[in-house]
């Protein structure tokens, strides 16, 4: 990627060798909880599908903010601040304002408005804070244990938790919510169906991110689909336990995944993200 010219994001809070924080604010994680949980009506962990988002009182904590100076911290500034230009430039010819989310970088564990997580969750967002949390090792597990190195494969999975907090904005998320509280039986198809248009929203950002900046170089895309491919429900399910059982599916194959990053990459149009037919919304 060329990131040279990029604007570098200055919501990014870094929490990096903070850890959890233990003693600091007691008791505001669970009211930060009540009240997400009282005005979204959802289980944060089962809407994010993190199975170790636990639920607990978790001291909040906060890091310092703006664009980190590190090179890895750089890099999460350089895309985040494309994801905002596209974002908004999007919102803008809508009539509407762009709220960025914050992205969190942390190490090890963290308390989120959504309970506590650690790295072994993979990046999430948040919906009650509106915050992207990454623990920066992900990305080189990506590398060695996925085998999806490259730089766009990194910003591929910015993207796509960026694409979630764009579905938390439009209503996506909380109309999945309400299909997983009426007809539990549909949840996995339409949890899928969000996290794919989440993948295809991270492909309208590259084909916008790249016709405004020239930010693509030969291969990125390819890393980007090898990327969606390596975190599809049965290339994951294979990895884990060796088998494929697609009912479980909550994020979509690998074929999927890369088909719907390439319908954004290829169209650049959010409008073209409608992976919800059929999955009862
Ligand atoms: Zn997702």
């Amino acid at each position: 990627m060329r990131l040279g010219g990029s604007r570098r994001s200055g919501n990014i809070e870094d929490r990096r060798g903070m850890g959890m924080g233990r003693g600091a604010g007691i008791g505001v994680g669970t009211v930060v909880l009540l009240i997400v949980g009282y005005f979204m009506g959802i289980n944060p962990a089962t809407l994010l599908n993190l199975a170790d988002v636990t639920q607990q009182e978790a001291p909040q904590v906060q890091g310092p903010t703006g664009a980190p100076a590190d090179e890895a911290g750089d890099f999460v500034a350089a895309v985040l601040g494309e994801t905002e230009d596209v974002w908004g430039a999007i919102f803008s010819a809508r009539g509407e304002q762009y709220p960025a989310p914050t992205l969190t970088l942390f190490s090890g564990r963290v308390s989120s408005a959504c309970g506590s997580a650690s790295s072994a969750s993979g990046p999430f967002y948040c919906p009650g804070d509106r915050k992207v949390y990454i623990d920066l090792e992900f990305f080189g597990q990506l590398a060695s244990d996925f085998g999806a190195p490259g730089d766009f494969a990194r910003a591929y999975v910015i993207a796509h938790e960026v694409g979630h907090h764009v579905q938390t904005l439009t209503g996506a998320s909380q109309r999945v919510q309400q299909v997983r509280e009426r007809s539990p039986q549909d949840a996995n198809r339409a949890q899928m169906a969000l996290e794919l248009q989440a993948d295809c929203y991270a492909g309208v950002w590259a084909q916008r991110a790249d016709s405004a900046r020239q930010i693509l170089e030969t291969g990125d895309v390819e890393e980007g689909l090898a990327a969606a491919a390596a975190v599809g429900d049965d290339t994951l399910q294979r990895r884990m336990q060796g088998t494929v059982v697609p009912d479980s599916f909550t994020h979509g194959s690998a074929a999927q995944r890369t088909r719907w990053f390439r319908r954004g990459l290829e169209s650049g149009d959010p409008g073209r993200c409608n992976t919800f037919d059929g999955a009862a919304l």
